[in-house]
């Protein structure tokens, strides 16, 4: 095993990795950017150096100062995270040859299965469905027509070296095509520097529902589950859960089958994600394959009782899995929202400033990873993500209702956040029933008033009254009731979203 790993990642994925490396009695690296020079993951390594200002393509980015900064520490290895730099093949080649070990697939399985078309096409020489569509890039916007013709609208048109999202757009009629062929091309160029596009077929009503694999570098693929992953807002997942209400025994095998083989056919060692998007027939398709660790993982770790970055640790290491897959065992449910410094009633506008209160929730079956602490800026350089949520539940009834629990607990003030929107949605009789698609928040979530929802918690005035409660208390007041601001927060407390306290 390496005694030294250098992470070249920041927030909760850095903070997570190092937790992982602590345990197993390693020697942790941070890297940081000048706006994050305090920040938590930093506070938590052993050792940590600066990369550069704030800008992402400045330091996070910055292949040669991270590879540097891992050498001059003796790090034996590196692990990438999610984003930045985790799918880029050439730096996985690079940290390779610099003599160090990259925590992740070889490059080579990377540019297989990163380019998207590529990918396509191996998955149908495997015998995996994947969606209708164009088999290459399309050149042009007439070649593009064609293909959406015979496929049948509505389409997609999709960037090949997409993420994120971003590279997309949705046809419905032939005479909207080239302009949305254009915009989508020219959004991938600027993205990832890469224009090429291709077509799918626009499956209505989908699922997204992807399977987590780990494979070893001695031939052995595993799938460890489904995580479904439908509740999206702008082709982004905000809610993730495990094991999904779609799927019955046969259909997880299936899938999960297709899944291992994917894996096997790019050579593929380490965690890795296959996406899959279901039809109402309950037919499933390739979506696409991330070869990274995936920002849902604790939904997986939480019902097998695995440890992702270990696991990725000791397969980079050359180790052996631990088990074979009639092993694997999934006990109850785990749920995830991501709680993102964002407006939901402004259009989930990112809502930048200081965490100038925070006070986080816990208890029976809540595991909460973040980066960022009180007194922490939510910047505008990186990623306005606060935490990833997750609660288990022994069936998804109680896995929601904690949910709701422990997101009622969080006190933040200083900054907008999606909790109303995460309670909102577990409050929603389709979500509970399980009865949703991808355009759950697209159709449902329109002028819902937050603040009024059904005992919706205000927490801005919760954090308000707490803030005036902490500030108003030298020295503690002995009759409880003495302070105003104690009252309030008080009330607040009791009476919750009937008070109307704004910052
Ligand atoms: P997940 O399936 O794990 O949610 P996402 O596709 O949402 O993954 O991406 C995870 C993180 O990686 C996000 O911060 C996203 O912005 C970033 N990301 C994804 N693809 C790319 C890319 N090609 N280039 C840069 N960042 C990316
Ligand atoms: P990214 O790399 O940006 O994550 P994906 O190919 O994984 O791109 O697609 C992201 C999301 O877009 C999916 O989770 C799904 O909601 C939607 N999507 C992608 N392809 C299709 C399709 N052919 N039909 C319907 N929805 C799709
Ligand atoms: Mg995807």
């Amino acid at each position: 095993m390496f005694k030294k790993i250098l992470i070249a990642n920041r927030g909760e994925i850095a903070v997570r990795v190092i937790r992982t490396c602590r345990e197993m009695g390693l020697r942790t690296v941070a890297v940081y950017s000048q706006a994050d020079r305090l920040a938590l993951h930093v506070r938590m390594a052993d050792e940590a150096y600066e990369i550069g200002p704030p800008p992402a393509r400045e330091s996070y980015l910055g292949q040669d100062k991270i590879i540097d900064a891992a050498k001059r520490s003796g790090a034996e290895a590196i692990h990438p995270g999610y984003g930045f730099l985790s799918e880029n093949a050439g730096f996985a080649d690079k940290v390779a040859a610099a003599g160090l070990v990259f925590i992740g697939p070889s490059g080579a399985a990377m540019r297989q299965m990163g380019d998207k078309t590529a990918a396509r096409q191996l998955m149908q020489n495997a015998g995996v469905p994947t969606v209708p569509g164009s088999k290459d890039a399309v050149d042009d916007p007439h070649e593009a027509q064609a293909i959406a013709e015979r496929v049948g609208f509505p389409v997609l048109i999709k960037a090949s070296a997409g993420g994120g999202g971003k590279g997309m757009r949705l046809v419905h009629r032939a005479e909207d095509l080239p302009a949305l062929f254009n915009t989508a091309s020219s959004e991938a160029r600027s993205a990832f520097d890469d224009g090429r596009v291709y077509i799918e077929k626009y499956v209505e009503t989908p699922r997204h529902i992807e399977f987590q694999i780990i494979a070893d570098h001695h031939g052995n693929v595993v799938h460890l589950g489904e995580r479904e992953c439908s509740i999206q807002r702008r082709h982004q997942k905000v809610i993730e859960e495990s094991p999904s209400t779609l799927l019955d025994e046969k259909m997880r095998q299936q899938m999960g089958e297709a899944a291992v083989e994917a894996a096997r056919r790019c050579g593929y060692a380490n965690a890795g994600t296959i996406e899959f998007i279901v039809d109402k027939h309950h037919h499933f398709y390739f979506l696409e394959m991330n070869t990274r660790l995936q920002v849902e993982h604790p939904v997986t770790e939480m019902i097998t009782g695995l440890d992702l970055v270990r696991l990725q640790l000791e397969i980079a290491a050359g180790g052996k899995l631990p088990f074979r897959q009639e092993q694997i065992e999934r006990r109850g449910h785990a749920l995830e929202c991501r709680v993102y410094a964002e407006d939901p009633e402004n259009d989930f506008l990112p809502s930048i400033g200081k965490l100038k209160h925070m006070q986080r929730p816990g208890g029976n079956g809540v595991r909460e990873d973040s980066g960022v602490g009180e007194g922490d800026e939510i910047s505008i350089y990186y990623d306005p993500m606060i935490a990833k949520l997750i609660t288990w539940g022994a069936s998804r009834d109680e896995a929601i209702c904690r949910m709701r629990r422990a997101l009622n607990e969080y006190e933040i003030a200083g900054v907008r956040t999606t909790i109303p929107f995460c309670l909102w949605v577990l409050q929603h009789a389709k979500f509970c029933a399980g009865e949703f698609d991808t355009h759950f928040v697209q159709n449902e979530f329109r002028d819902v008033q937050l603040a009024a929802t059904n005992g919706q918690l205000d927490l801005t005035a919760a954090a308000l009254a707490a803030v005036l409660y902490r500030e108003s208390q030298s020295p503690p007041p002995e009759n409880e009731t003495s302070s105003p601001a104690h009252t309030s927060y008080r009330a607040w407390k009791s009476r919750g979203w009937k008070q109307t306290l704004r910052v």
